[in-house]
């Protein structure tokens, strides 16, 4: 059976539901579900190994009223800036282990929370079954006390279930439905899932049925790559306003593209959007998600392969201003973790590497440019896209 995407109305006052009652997972200081308040969450874009940059990135978005700050690690080396970290924060931290799970055990003395993604899980020591490396990271977040999210995003899954699945949702659902299994089947209560698009609508329809199927697990809500301001925000609100009229969603992400010393935002606009929710005022327009360019591109985090990134999304949105009645998708990503994935589903993808940025039609590589001349490239690849609809 293939999922289809909810038609998204206008919500008034009195569509705002009381919030449900899940499990309470603590989380350092803080908790999510249960009776605790809507966690406000956001992730470092700086280079972890950078610990200047990432200490004062962390104090902007504490100032700003985070709960939970994520921090990217995938080497020794950022372990070893995290132990660095650790020493000048008491803020609440969780590491994002993406491919590389086996740093858990490394990670666990300096943080409250994991964050991994099953779809990731496979790239490291194939020959291990799925069941024991959910198996050592739960023996490992018993050590040390820590909370997990199971971190299942559209644009990274698994292979395997993705295969098999009629759609992205069905294959999202039954990736996270198989690890909340095995973690149950091992006793272990201690976590939160998270189910994540870029679409608004993807995120509204999954969580909603994943709520339905499991109402006492906590739901970690985020629009993934939602892109710049005002896009971005909007995108986000269209989501969120409806998940938490409903009850639904015990800790927020809001992922933006900007420039660093911006990051706050992400907190600031969560706050705006669950403050809205709770008296009843809601601002989304669903329409805006109805045709006309759409520029996706992700919040960038330690991973980003070039500082120019940001700068780059911005270029981007900027030369595609002309194009903004075009019913176009166009997705900016910052490394190979995520964007050889997530460019897939749009018109076109621009995906950085070190020196260069991969641009896509499609699924399909049209090439390696420099960082100066892809723009370029990019707009003869829309010229030639909305010729060839004419
Ligand atoms: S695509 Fe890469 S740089 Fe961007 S947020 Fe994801 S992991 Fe970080």
């Amino acid at each position: 059976m293939s999922s289809s995407l909810p038609v998204l109305e206008p919500l008034t006052s009195s569509d705002r539901g009381a919030r449900r009652s899940t499990r309470r997972v603590p989380v350092g200081s803080v908790a999510i579900g249960g009776e605790a308040p809507i966690a406000i969450q956001s992730m470092c874009a700086t280079k972890t190994t950078d610990i200047p940059l990432t200490l004062t990135q962390i104090r902007l978005l504490e100032a700003a009223g985070a709960d939970i700050i994520r921090i990217a690690i995938d080497s020794r080396k950022d372990i070893e800036a995290l132990e660095q970290i650790r020493k000048e924060t008491s803020a609440n931290l969780v590491v994002d282990l993406q491919e590389n799970y086996r740093l858990a055990e490394k990670a666990g003395p300096f943080v409250q929370k994991f964050r991994y993604n099953p779809g990731h899980l496979h790239h490291h020591q194939r020959s291990v079954p799925v069941e024991d490396k959910v198996k050592y990271l739960v023996e490992t977040a018993g050590t040390f006390d820590c909370a997990i999210r199971i971190g299942v995003n559209f644009g990274s899954l698994d292979p395997d279930q993705k295969a098999e699945a009629d759609d992205p949702m069905q294959a999202a659902l039954a990736s996270a439905e198989q690890h909340v299994a095995i973690m149950e089947d091992l006793g272990f209560e201690r976590f939160v899932v998270s189910l994540k698009s870029s679409d608004p609508r993807a995120v509204v329809a999954i969580n909603r049925e994943f709520a339905a199927r499991a109402p006492m697990i906590p739901l970690h809500l985020g629009v993934t790559e939602a892109g710049m301001l005002p896009d971005g925000a909007i995108k986000t609100r269209i989501a969120f306003e409806q998940l938490l009229a409903q009850g639904v969603g015990e800790t927020v992400r809001v992922s933006l593209t900007l420039p660093d010393n911006e990051k706050d935002k992400e907190i600031l606009t969560a706050r705006e959007i669950i403050e809205d929710v709770q008296a009843g005022r809601f601002r989304s327009v669903p329409d805006f998600l109805d045709g006309g360019l759409n520029v996706i591109s992700c919040p960038s985090c330690s991973r980003v392969e070039n500082r120019a990134f940001v700068d780059l999304a911005q270029k981007v949105k900027a030369a595609l201003k002309p194009f903004e009645e075009k019913d176009l998708t166009v997705a900016v990503m910052g490394c190979r973790v995520n964007g050889p994935g997530e460019t897939d589903e749009a018109d076109l993808g621009l995906w950085c590497a070190p020196t260069f940025v991969n641009l896509k039609r499609g699924e399909s590589l049209v090439g390696k440019f420099a960082y100066d001349e892809v723009i370029g490239r990019l707009l003869e690849e829309v010229d030639s896209i909305l010729a060839s609809r004419s």
